[in-house]
């Protein structure tokens, strides 16, 4: 606190990221970052990156980058918007197109940076409680007398339950709103889900965000995106210009641009870390838990007798974090990242371990 603040600063909750250990002795798996790390050619193209280039701003627009994504995903570059991380392209979104009049609607449990860039741009909200087994309940989201949303966010698969509405109740969600924006933040959408990316064009009230930290493993690079309606990418746009004209620097693009051109090891990437998790449910159900089904990176597990920041402090006592939210309805849920099957099978052993005692 300082007289020197911003009276706005003085009313803020800022997000706090899950730990970054600054020792990397540790079995990681509570940021959701992927085990493998990013395709190779990404590698060699930041390696490309020459000082002579590097002296230079890079291309404001990331036109390549663009392109990339359009040609990748069907769609025309005028409806792609790219960003420093999908934080940042989500806080251009509540700013340019969820800041309305009617409160903006997303989960009770869900991202809990959405409330945050509420905080930070004065925007009316109201959290829409998810169903008994933690799904999101789609007729919630359908406007009715007097019930009329500013714009609806949901991410698909939630976080951090990891649950997936099937696309055709998203579908329902946007053909219901089509006074509003509805953004689905497709984060871990990779792992296990239905892209709303082919609904773009027929929706011109659908913005789809996407990152590359999560299924294309370069959290580090802090790239994401969006794609929707030209006039939706235009409002992003306008904001950006307002903020930062040089989101993304040459390092992010060049490797972002290598990335998506690397189907192969996207495929198997993805398909490994699933595969993993299937494994690590069957382990962690062996011992007790309960796991909600899972579409993502990560499960969400909670025990039926242990209590969770016990068993999240007795994992880091034997160097494993995972990640323990102390909020309501979810303080005895663990959301733990799947990592390589030795981490996972690491996890499982200290589990039985902590159990048994
Ligand atoms: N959306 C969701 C649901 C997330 O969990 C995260 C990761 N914290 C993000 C968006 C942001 O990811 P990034 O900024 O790395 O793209």
């Amino acid at each position: 606190m300082s007289r020197y603040w911003s009276a706005v600063v003085h009313g803020l909750t800022p997000y706090v990221p899950g730990e970054q250990p600054k020792l990397d002795n540790f079995v990681k798996l509570n940021t959701n970052e992927h085990p493998y790390g990013p395709s190779p050619l990404a590698l060699e193209a930041i390696r490309a990156v020459t000082g002579a280039t590097l002296r230079l701003y890079p291309d404001p627009n990331a036109e390549a980058l663009k392109a990339a994504l359009a040609g990748y995903h069907g769609l025309r570059a005028d409806q792609v918007f790219v960003g420093n991380g999908s934080d940042e392209v989500l806080a251009h979104a509540f700013l340019a197109l969820l800041k309305q009049e009617q409160p903006l609607w997303f989960p009770d449990i869900t991202y809990s940076f959405y409330p945050v860039y509420c905080g930070l741009y004065g925007i009316r909200s109201e959290t829409v409680p998810l169903a008994g087994d933690y799904s999101i309940r789609t007729e919630d989201y359908l406007p009715g007398p007097g019930r009329r949303p500013g714009g609806i966010i949901f991410p698909n698969p939630n976080a951090p339950t990891g649950r997936l509405m099937p696309l055709a109740d998203v579908e329902r969600v946007v053909a219901a709103n089509p006074e509003v924006v509805v953004v689905v933040d497709e984060a871990y959408v990779d792992f296990g889900g239905d892209s709303a990316i082919p609904l773009v064009d027929q929706y011109p009230n659908l913005l789809v965000v996407q990152t590359f930290s999560k299924s294309r493993s370069l959290a580090g690079l802090r790239v994401g995106f969006a794609l929707g309606h030209p006039t939706l990418i235009e409002a992003l746009e306008r904001v950006k210009n307002s903020f930062n004209s040089y989101p993304l620097d040459r390092l992010a693009i060049a490797g972002a641009v290598a990335s998506v051109q690397d189907e192969a090891h996207f495929q198997a990437c993805r398909r490994k870390v699933m595969a993993t998790r299937e494994t690590l449910v069957t382990g962690l159900s062996g011992l007790g838990f309960e796991v909600l089904p899972s579409a993502a990176n990560f499960i969400f597990v909670r025990h039926s007798t242990r209590d969770a920041a016990e068993l999240a402090l007795a994992l880091r006592q034997r160097a494993i974090i995972v990640r323990h939210f102390r909020l309501p309805r979810i303080d005895q849920f663990l959301r733990i990242t799947v990592g390589t099957d030795e981490q996972c099978s690491s996890l499982v052993d200290a589990l039985a371990e902590i159990l048994g005692s």
